[in-house]
């Protein structure tokens, strides 16, 4: 009512010219004008000045221009287009490998060209090989400002792009447009405190950047219309997570308290006393639980770090006051480890009631599958273990009071929101508790999981020895049979991990076999094991059975170990090829061993010639041991994105801000959040909808 300016919302906008265009358009993710508008310069470049040829730099992208005083073709040693261009101060050859007859014609003697490219000292002498290059008139004005150059894609150049943006934003018929797309979302007291520049003024300024404008903050993305750019997206995903937050906690859950009659039970039956940060751990979830809303609580804890106590204790908690959990883990192995540990702890107080666990995964026969479905349904199975076929359609629960996610990364978001919807029959959300061994970095976890609460369990408990890496090159494979030897002998047992081959499964398990067989060669009276992804579900647990009760000395295995197995005996670890691996997996399959008090020796066996990356990540696996700061260096070489892994798939990703170099105005975000929720709600809204609204299936979650 009222107000019937335009009918549209500020997140409708409208789509970019033909069905054709569109779809060009569309493979840059860019759907409507507003999405143009957003789509800013990957970088600028300098076409304001001309460099004399006798005086061109080396190295460095530069412009000249000048006559054409001799092209043709040449055929030796390939066929190329050769031109002499020359403009009174020297002569520069350019050189195309590749051209069409077009271009042939179009660059003939006597023509006036315009080149861009680096120039180096060639065959001929100053050559640039090719230039951009084009026809010029004599009086062909040269650029007053920087040039945006854009993302592009096949049919839609940065040149193209640039034209639509710049239709958009200078034609005087598009000022309703233009007053919806830039209008400004903030409230002028937030902009004056933190010093912002206005929406519309930031993003013409990085469109079209004034001849005055310094180019290196421009280039660096540190100029204030950046800051104002990436101040909005940071505010909006701290938004919509903030939205996440509160609709959750208006959700109902059941009132789990802490009646200490299983935990207690439970504590007192560990050959252990928990650590001071499992107690603060437990505690936060107790609290959680006990309240009428759902927890979402992710409890992060470096790898042994003993996260699967204070899980098993949240669960008592349920159970305490009958209510059903579940617990997902991903993979079998890890599953399987925890059934038989949780197994171990409830079964003697679960069984005189009458009451049972329940056991899912993937490949189980249909039979006992049913039988598991049928428990769970009536509400006689207390506890579910299991994989991802937990939160199949056909699993339903009597009254899932928490859900518990394990190396919660593995998992994508869409995963665990299936699970969390488990409870929707009873028209409560169940709690849920994920836990992490990948640390989250301190800026991360500040924006892609600041809709969730954060339990740490900082160090591990008492009595670890530190492991010991060691970086031995593959020529040295004899050296490191002859440790494997010392060490079976001694009494220890052992971990040969294969190498990692992304491309295809069927290598991957070919390279174990080989393994496998060789090392069996080498020695013949060791017991020897192997257990490899394609392995049946009966017998990968047969194998990792007898591993953990010390009838195998030397398990070979592919990186299904990666995660969770947890066998105090075992603290000497081969890993071949580790230079193909990421350091979060490099990480997670060295705490593997040392868990026991013996203190462990991890032996990352590499292959050269190494790549840079490949160098780095080596060289930090072996100077650091802590979680943290392997997961700070991981964040830095790989970028928010691969890190993240699945989780991106759900959570809006940050396309301008740069966590590291953006932390102030991550900071900055975070608090006017919760301001502008609070003072005004309509604006908050405005601006999450401007930002996410068509990509609104978050605001849905
Ligand atoms: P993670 O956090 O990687 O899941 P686990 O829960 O598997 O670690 O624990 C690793 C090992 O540490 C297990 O063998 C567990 O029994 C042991 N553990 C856990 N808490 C303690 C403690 N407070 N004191 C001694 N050992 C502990
Ligand atoms: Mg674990």
């Amino acid at each position: 009512m009222g107000n019937t300016g335009y009918t549209s919302t500020p997140g409708v906008s409208a789509p970019l010219g033909s069905k054709t265009v569109q779809e060009k358009f569309a493979r840059l993710g860019i759907a409507d004008e507003f999405d143009l508008l957003l789509h800013l310069p990957l970088r600028y470049e300098d076409e304001t000045h001309l460099y004399p040829i006798n005086n061109v730099p080396e190295n460095k992208t530069v412009q000249v221009e000048g006559i054409i005083i001799d092209s043709h073709v040449m055929y030796r040693p390939r066929r190329q287009l050769v031109c002499q261009v020359e403009d009174g101060t020297g002569v520069l050859f350019m050189r195309f490998l590749n051209f069409y007859g077009s271009q042939l014609k179009a660059y003939s003697v006597g023509k006036r060209v315009r080149l861009r490219g680096e120039a180096r000292t060639g065959f001929f002498g100053v050559e640039m090989v090719h230039p951009k290059c084009r026809v010029v008139s004599e009086d062909e004005p040269l650029a007053d400002a920087l040039t945006p150059v854009y993302p592009s894609t096949a049919g839609l150049s940065s040149e193209t792009i640039r034209k639509w943006v710049q239709h958009l934003l200078r034609q005087p018929g598009n000022k309703e447009k233009q007053q919806r797309y830039l209008s400004e979302t903030l409230p002028d007291a937030l902009l004056r405190r933190y010093q912002l520049h206005g929406f519309k003024d930031s993003l013409i300024l990085l469109h079209q950047p004034p001849p005055d404008a310094p180019a290196n903050l421009l280039q660096e993305r540190s100029h204030p219309a950046w800051r104002r750019v990436k101040f909005d997206e940071l505010l909006a995903q701290q938004l919509s997570m903030l939205f996440h937050y509160r609709q959750r906690r208006e959700g109902s859950a059941p009132v789990l308290d802490a009646k200490n009659s299983l935990t207690k039970a439970l504590l007192e039956s560990l050959p252990f006393e928990l650590t001071s940060a499992q107690k603060k751990a437990f505690s936060e979830i107790s609290r959680d639980l006990s309240t009428a809303h759902p927890m979402q609580r992710l409890l992060q804890g470096d790898v042994g770090s003993g996260k699967t106590v204070v899980a098993a204790l949240a669960v008592f908690q349920a159970i305490e006051n009958d209510y059903q959990a579940a617990l997902m883990a991903p993979t079998e192995i890890l599953a399987e480890q925890h059934y038989l540990k949780f197994t171990a702890w409830l079964e003697p107080v679960l069984a005189p009631l009458g009451m049972t666990i329940a056991w899912l995964a993937g490949n189980q026969k249909k039979k006992q599958r049913e039988t598991m479905l049928a428990n769970i349904a009536s509400g006689n199975a207390m506890l579910v273990v299991g994989t991802h076929a937990l939160f199949q359609e056909q699993v339903e629960f009597d009254r899932l009071g928490l859900a518990i996610i394990d190396e919660q990364h593995r998992f994508g978001v869409h995963q665990r929101l299936a699970l969390r919807g488990k409870g929707a029959r009873a028209r409560y959300l169940p709690h849920q508790l994920m836990m992490s061994a990948t640390p989250i970095p301190r800026t991360l976890s500040m924006s892609y999981f600041a809709d969730l609460d954060v339990s740490a369990i900082e160090g591990l408990p008492p009595g670890r020895t530190p492991v010991v890496t060691k970086l031995i090159a593959d020529t040295r494979r004899d050296e490191i049979t002859a440790r494997i030897r010392e060490a079976c002998d001694g009494g220890t047992q052992a971990y040969w991990v294969c190498p990692l081959i992304e491309v295809s499964d069927a290598l991957q398990l070919k390279t174990a076999l080989e393994t496998y067989e060789s090392l069996s060669a080498t020695f013949p009276d060791l017991k020897i094991g192997l257990v490899h992804g394609r392995l049946p579900p009966q017998e990968k647990s047969a194998v990792m059975k007898s591993f953990a009760q010390g009838e195998i000395q030397l398990l070979v295995a592919t990186t299904v170990i990666e995660v969770g197995v947890d066998v105090p005996n075992a603290s000497l670890m081969v890993v071949e090829h580790a230079e193909r691996m990421g350091l979060a997996q490099l990480h997670q399959l060295r705490g593997r061993i040392g868990r026991g008090d013996a203190g462990g020796i991890c032996i990352l066996m590499y292959r050269k010639p190494l790549s840079t990356t490949a160098q780095e990540r080596l060289k930090i696996i072996f100077e650091q041991t802590d979680g943290f700061e392997i997961a700070r260096h991981d964040l830095r070489l790989r970028g928010p994105g691969e890190f993240l892994g699945e989780r991106q798939s759900g959570v809006p990703m940050l396309r301008f801000a740069d966590l590291e170099q953006d932390e102030d105005l991550l900071n900055a975000a975070r608090v006017a959040a919760t301001e502008l929720m609070r003072d005004h709600p309509t604006a908050a809204r405005k601006h999450v909808q401007r930002w996410l609204g068509r990509k609104s299936e978050y605001l849905r979650v």
